[in-house]
């Protein structure tokens, strides 16, 4: 069994953690920052994040803030405004969104994942940065957790012990398994596929064509083309230099296979892909035919888990909350979780591997019921509602409210000094906080 070297100085908790996405390397800066000896296990050589870009809300910015984040590295474009266009290209309505980083106090960034990803990577492992380190094990496939234990064994036979496990193995998680056992919720199809693929600007911009999808450099702009059944969400990422275009349909509407929806998933035609959009303005399909790889997503959902936690494992990210893309949240969510991780084990007081499981409870009470209010948003942006809302903007500001306005780190202090009993006298088996007994009213913008 391989434990971590300790020394005079090391930090007072071990932990290990499952998968090496946007969620596991949250957790590792946060935990990291916390002053904790962090490890990360990840099957993959790294080599294969996926070639997509991604909205990173303020609600997620928020959190990278406290982390330091630098915005040149992440070269992410500012979401200024949303243009809703017709399938046959002509604009419906524009809405100027350049209010967010002054109403919300963090910006709306349209990111490569390589770039959210290498900037994770950096806050996680550079000497430089605050707290040990954390250390990264590649080509480690984690095959079972001892959860009550703190043990992981990987796929080699090699175990490792923790006082603390986070299993951000993604929405295929086989943490998840072991922490619900009988009770797991395996996500399943939601009927919704969504082709990903990425165009370089400087193709784009060679096309008389194309012109009106050149990024706008003073009002970076995200322009959604919808029709019944589906439709298409495009923005630019990396300092405007690449479009990211998702084309999301209902299944019966491509060709779809019943691959899993992960990093392999299948690259696809182009002539599928125009096929299923064949009602949509001839320019698009010129667009399409400048994709680099075109990946189809069978899109996934679940519904609420009976537990995020037990014994000293817990779940974060798309492991304990995968959602429907709609409202560009799942990243942003498990962004949030680290960021509570790092309150929950921080604030400069000793916590002994005794206090794990208590702590545990503490970072499930301010978390779940959240992502599962942002999974139900998401799924019900996915159908239309019926009757419609009788002020359908008013609708939609309010739930981007609930979403942006959200800090964290705020709220998961406050709940902590709310609910908090000193560490010397909370033990596993202390009453776990009850949803909604504690009157936390702080933390939004
Ligand atoms: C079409 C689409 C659009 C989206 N758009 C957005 C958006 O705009 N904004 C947003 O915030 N979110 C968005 N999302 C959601 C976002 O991509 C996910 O929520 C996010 O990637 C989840 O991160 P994660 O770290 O939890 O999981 P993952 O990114 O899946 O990472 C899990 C990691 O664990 C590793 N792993 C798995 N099993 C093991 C094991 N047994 N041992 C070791 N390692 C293991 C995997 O290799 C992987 O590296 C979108 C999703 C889709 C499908």
């Amino acid at each position: 069994m391989s434990t971590p070297p300790q020394t005079a100085s090391a930090p007072s908790l071990t932990v290990l953690i499952v998968g090496a996405g946007i969620g596991g390397l949250s957790a590792a800066v946060a935990l990291r920052r916390a002053g904790h000896t962090v490890e990360i296990f990840e099957q993959s050589t790294f080599a294969n994040e996926f070639s997509a870009a991604l909205h990173v809300c303020p609600n997620a910015t928020r959190v990278l803030s406290r982390f330091g984040y630098d915005e040149a590295r992440l070269r992410g474009v500012r979401c200024d405004s949303i243009e809703l266009r017709a399938p046959d290209g002509s604009t419906l309505s524009t809405a100027s969104m350049d209010f967010v980083p002054k109403v919300y106090g963090a910006p709306w960034y349209l990111c490569h994942r390589v770039d959210l990803h290498n900037e994770l990577e950096r806050l996680a492992f550079d000497a430089a940065g605050e707290g040990t380190p954390a250390k990264l094990h590649l080509r480690s496939k984690v095959a079972s957790v001892d959860c009550e234990r703190g043990e992981i064994t990987l796929a080699s036979g090699e175990v490792f012990k923790g006082d603390l496990v986070v299993g951000a193995d993604g929405v295929h998680s086989m943490v998840r398994t072991h922490v619900l056992g009988a009770a797991d919720i395996s996500p399943s199809p939601s009927g919704h596929s969504a082709y990903r693929f990425l165009v370089p600007v400087s193709r784009i911009a060679a096309d008389p064509m194309l012109a009106k999808y050149v990024p706008s450099a003073s009002k970076p702009t995200m322009i959604i083309v919808s029709s019944a059944e589906k439709g298409l969400v495009l923005y630019p990422c990396r300092d405007s230099t690449i479009l990211n275009v998702v084309a999301h349909h209902a299944d019966h509407l491509s060709q779809r296979n019943s691959e899993r929806a992960d990093w392999n998933a299948k690259t696809r035609s182009v002539d599928e892909l125009k096929q299923t959009y064949a009602d949509f303005a001839p320019e698009l399909h010129r667009l399409f035919e400048l994709a680099d790889d075109i990946k189809m997503w069978t899109l996934l959902d679940s519904g609420a888990l009976e537990t995020w936690i037990k014994g000293r494992t817990c779940l974060l990210g798309d492991a304990c909350h995968p959602m429907l893309p709609y409202q560009a949240q799942g990243g942003a969510q498990a962004i949030e979780d680290a960021g509570a991780l790092g309150v929950i084990f921080g604030g400069g007081i000793a916590i002994t591997a005794a206090d794990v499981p208590a702590r545990l409870r503490y970072y499930e009470f301010v978390r779940k019921s959240r992502a599962e209010a942002t999974q139900q948003f998401s799924r019900a942006q996915s159908v239309k509602e019926s009757p419609p809302p009788a002020d359908p903007k008013a609708a939609r500001d309010a739930v981007q409210k609930f979403l942006f306005s959200h800090d964290v780190v705020a709220y998961a202090t406050q709940a902590l000094s709310a609910l908090f009993i000193p560490s010397t006298i909370v033990a596993d088996g202390a009453p776990p906080p009850a949803n909604g007994t504690a009157s936390i009213d702080g933390g939004d913008k």
